[in-house]
């Protein structure tokens, strides 16, 4: 019998965990039973994800770095891959202002709505933890980032998912070194990290088996966490809002990929699938790393080289449908509190603030939302209203956050994709199993 597509079998995942938590919300205890009993299974495959995504950068981006055969090529690729990626972000952004300001979502909010959601939800741990966080990010530097970026030790680097541009700055020292020395001595150093490479890939596969379990479960405890129905529905225009831009976004990708790149686009999409379905499920680019990189690698034929910088440096800094939100969002929320505010050079500041946000952004759920408080900030939004600002979009932001890791994701492989084509770094696609070997 032929065996279900992946892609088959995490939708039908996902469906079925739908389902069953609109089912569990009904029930009395049922909520209780998904956290306790279903949660665990999606923490379980997120931490797995995890897990390997520190060893899969350092080994596939030393091995992308020594294959090379003269500096100069990671450097062009360097440029090209940043310059690209500021361009579809600001691309991003544009859209996602066009949008607000046209179909001004903000005027369907009525004052009792506001009310409601101001008494919901403005004093919300989350919302509160989000605001501080920000204040935090703003007292530093306006060079902090790049400080950030240097790590002063390499183990504590690795061992925080959150230093992910530490780990890239690390690795391509020594990825660099390695292309400057005696070319024997380099290769005993060269042969373990492509082996490493190779078996944290197989990694990648063995855990990828589980998904369509833990999608279930992941889903089931989504919407056993969800909000009140009716308050969704009062901010629907909003949430419209933000979908239509992002579903724009991928019209723009399979432009770039039809036109650019030469390949078709539905066949784009199919490719990486599995790894945009489980970016809608965890909300967090960097746990789907790993399946980024076998998707474009295996499966799109990108070649290493490229794959193992530019996706996850785009992890980390490229977050299209990040930007977009936090444009709409800004906008939305000063159409309701602080119509004042709406001139264009706010709009101006937008364009710019919600670039270096969605830079600054972490690759986790929910970190769009802290760096929404600074393109506020930087507009002149009204301190005292903060808490209710927020509060007037927590109510729909996993929903959309879901949506728009989506995005950041499909952007970062998008770019992977033109990188490759413009350095001739495109092959042919190498899928492989998890049980190639296993009976030899
Ligand atoms: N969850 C998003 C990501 O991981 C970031 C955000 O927009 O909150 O890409």
């Amino acid at each position: 019998m032929r065996k279900l597509a992946l892609h088959w079998q995490i939708m039908i995942g996902m469906v079925l965990g739908i389902i069953f938590g609109v089912i569990m919300t009904s029930i009395s205890g049922g909520a209780d039973f998904v956290k306790n009993w279903i949660q665990p299974v999606g923490s379980i495959f997120v931490r797995m994800l995890k897990l390997i995504a520190v060893p899969l950068i350092v080994a596939s981006l030393v091995k992308g770095i020594s294959d090379l055969k003269d500096i100069s090529k990671f450097q062009n690729m360097g440029i090209r891959t940043i310059v690209i990626y500021v361009v579809t972000t600001i691309f991003a952004i544009t859209i996602g202002l066009g949008l607000v300001n046209v179909m001004q979502p903000g005027n369907g909010i009525t004052q009792e709505t506001v009310t409601k959601l101001k008494e919901k939800y403005s004093d919300n741990k989350s919302v509160q933890a989000k605001i501080a966080e920000a204040g935090k990010q703003k007292e530093t530097g306006p060079l902090q980032f790049i400080v950030d970026m240097v790590p002063d030790n390499a183990i504590k680097a690795m061992s925080n998912n959150k230093m992910m541009l530490q780990v890239i700055f690390f690795t391509i020292l020594l990825g660099i070194s390695l292309l400057l020395i005696e070319e024997k001595k380099a290769k005993p150093l060269k042969d373990f990290f492509d082996s490493l490479n190779e078996v944290v890939l197989k990694i990648v596969d063995l855990i990828m088996l589980t998904a369509p379990f833990a999608v279930f479960a992941l889903l089931a405890t989504v919407i056993v966490s969800a909000d009140d129905p009716a308050i969704l529905l009062a901010l629907l225009r909003y949430a419209g809002v933000v979908v239509l831009g992002l579903a724009m976004m991928v019209g723009f990708y399979c432009v770039l990929v039809s036109t650019y790149v030469g390949k078709s686009p539905l066949w784009f999409l199919k490719q990486i699938s599995p790894a945009q379905l489980l970016a809608f499920s965890t909300s967090s680019s960097a746990a789907t790393l790993p399946v980024t990189m076998e998707r474009v690698e295996e499966h799109l034929g990108v070649d290493k080289e490229v794959t193992s910088f530019v996706l996850p440096v785009g992890a980390t800094i490229n977050m299209d449908g990040t930007s977009l939100y936090q444009a709409v969002a800004a906008v939305f929320i000063m159409q309701v509190l602080w119509p004042e505010g709406l001139v264009f050079s706010n709009q101006m500041t937008i364009i710019l603030t919600a670039l270096m946000a969605s830079i600054g952004s972490a690759a986790v759920p929910g970190a769009g939302m802290v760096m929404l408080v600074i393109v506020l900030d930087a507009v002149g939004f009204p301190p005292e209203l903060l808490p209710i600002g927020l509060a007037l979009i927590f109510a729909v932001d996993r929903p959309l956050d879901m949506c728009r890791t989506v995005i950041n994701i499909t952007g970062d492989a998008t770019v992977s994709m033109i990188v490759a084509k413009s350095l001739g770094k495109l092959g042919e696609p190498n899928a492989k199993n998890w049980d190639d070997h296993y009976n030899k």
